[in-house]
Formats: structure tokens, C-alpha cells, sequence
């Protein structure tokens, strides 16, 4: 979870819209699509896709990670500006999913990146993503 107290009061001032930058491999993107529809419109909780990491307070990370792709991803995070926070969407996020067992796919995203929650399922329901990120907003309230 997010862990310096000190940044609390900040993230909780910068986050009251989650915006979001995705970085999404193979079939990851089918994670969001239902969240940008007009059925689940994400946008509704000022949870927004920006186009720079430059401006974003999430993460959402999907799809199985090779060695390459995540060398992108810590670019990514790495350009995203304090506080912030990374999702990890998905079974293939969290295990390598169907290529586990391929040399090149990474199996623990935590020793590449500080993941603040992962939501499993295949792909995971939108409900359990609104509840992810009203989890980040809670956690924060404790912190402060
Ligand atoms: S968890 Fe399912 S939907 Fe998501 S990337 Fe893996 S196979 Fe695709």
C-alpha cells in the first residue's frame, strides 16, 4: 500500500480525480475497455486517461510483462510525478498468465515496480476497479 504518511495529505489533496496513465500489453486493454464504455463511464468518478505520464496519479499496469516491456514501464513510472500509485489489472499481470513458463515473461511485478494493489480475474470485473480506487482513496484518509 502507499507507505510514506508524510506524502498522505498531498495525495489526498491531488487525488481527488484519479488520473490515470495505462500501460497495457497483449490482451491487457480489455481490462478498461468496459470502464471507458457508456455502460461503466469511469469518467463519471473523475477517474480520467491522460496522455502523458508526466500528469498522472495511477498507474494501471495489464497484460503479462516480458523483460522488455516492463523496462518501459519503469520508464514510465519513473517519469510520473510524487505521490503515486500502480495497479496491476489482471492474472497475467500478476503470474505471466498463459506464458508463465516462457523465459522471457516476468513473474513477480513487485520486483520491478512498488505495485500498490493488485485486482485479479480474467479480466477483472469493472466493479472490483471502482473498488480499487476507492480503496487507494480510503487508505490514504487512514494515513493522515
Ligand atoms: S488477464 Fe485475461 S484479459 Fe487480462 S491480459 Fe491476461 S488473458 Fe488478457
Amino acid at each position: 500500500m502507499v507507505k510514506r504518511s508524510g506524502k498522505a495529505k498531498t495525495m489526498r489533496k491531488l487525488i481527488k480525480a484519479i488520473w490515470i496513465f495505462n500501460w497495457f500489453n497483449s490482451c491487457g486493454f480489455a481490462e478498461l475497455v468496459p470502464l471507458v464504455g457508456s455502460r461503466w463511464d469511469m469518467e463519471r468518478f473523475g477517474m480520467i486517461i491522460v496522455g502523458t505520464p508526466r500528469h498522472a496519479d495511477v498507474l494501471f499496469i495489464a497484460g503479462y510483462q516480458t523483460h522488455k516491456s516492463i523496462e518501459r514501464a519503469k520508464r514510465i513510472y519513473e517519469q510520473m510525478a510524487e505521490p503515486k500509485v500502480v495497479i496491476a489489472l489482471g492474472s497475467c499481470t500478476m503470474t505471466g498468465g498463459m506464458y508463465w513458463d516462457s523465459y522471457n515473461t516476468i513473474k513477480k511485478l513487485d520486483d520491478y515496480l512498488p505495485v500498490t494493489m493488485y485486482i485479479p480475474g480474467c479480466p477483472p470485473r469493472p466493479e472490483a476497479v471502482f473498488e480499487a480506487c476507492e480503496k487507494i482513496f480510503e487508505h490514504v484518509k487512514e494515513l493522515e
